[in-house]
């Protein structure tokens, strides 16, 4: 704790277990949530299923090269605008600006510094998906601040735990859209908790109690059958 909170959901591609476990450390530990996988295949099977913030992809790798998961994933509609920032060796001048070619955002040459890396990665996310990345999150009234780790409700200090804490964060990077019981349970639990889905509905009750005072409109909307959505337009 003490670093810049972030959310941001990162995949790294990279068959070199070495580099592989320094990135993962290193990004972890400015809070990005690391997938890992060593193959493009394995790759493209956890991009469907968790839509990454941005993917640090190796240029070499077993069968499916990079390049090639690169086009296939511009080629599809619903992959199409996850950044991509290429790992490539030295030497591959003309297979570097074939990279760009191809679509990645950005690339950086190995042997590189992970300081490096990270700046290129956050400079991405500031565009690419500000929420995950900004200090302050805003929606109507309410205020989470980050790196204070502090919720404020207009003039009022809301106090909660860490779950709910981290469970309305996860609600407001992703303000208006319906966030289903297991997508909540990936997002703010972990794909790996034992936890079932009835847990979201009790910590979203707390949620609910902790923010709402008086006569406050409630923030988070129930959709039956589908999950939550926070901040709608207060209803006519
Ligand atoms: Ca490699």
């Amino acid at each position: 704790m003490g670093q810049q909170q972030m959310t941001a959901k990162l995949l790294i591609v990279e068959d070199e277990q070495a580099l592989s476990e320094l990135l993962r450390y290193n990004f972890e530990a400015e809070g990005f949530r690391v997938t890992h996988c060593e193959s493009g295949e394995e790759a493209e099977i956890i991009v469907a299923e968790e839509t990454p913030d941005i993917i640090v992809l190796d240029w070499m790798l077993p069968s499916v090269s990079g390049i090639e998961l690169c086009r296939r994933m511009r080629s599809r509609p619903e992959t199409r605008n996850i950044p991509i920032i290429m790992l490539t060796a030295r030497g591959e001048e003309s297979d570097r600006i074939r990279g760009l070619n191809t679509g990645a955002d950005d690339y950086v040459v190995k042997p590189f510094s992970v300081p490096e890396l990270m700046a290129r990665v956050k400079a991405i996310l500031r565009r690419s998906a500000p929420d995950r990345v900004a200090e302050v999150l805003n929606v109507a009234d309410i205020e989470l601040d980050r790196s204070a780790h502090k919720v404020t409700r207009g003039p009022r200090e809301v106090h909660l735990g860490p779950t709910e804490f981290r469970l309305l964060e996860y609600l407001m990077e992703s303000p208006g859209r319906v966030l289903s019981r297991s997508q909540l349970l990936d997002g703010v639990w972990g794909r790996d908790a034992f936890v079932d889905e009835r847990t979201v509905d009790v910590h979203i009750g707390r949620l609910r109690k902790a923010l709402i005072r008086g006569k406050e409109r409630d923030p988070i909307r129930t959709v039956r059958g589908a999950g939550y959505v926070f901040g709608e337009r207060a209803p006519k």
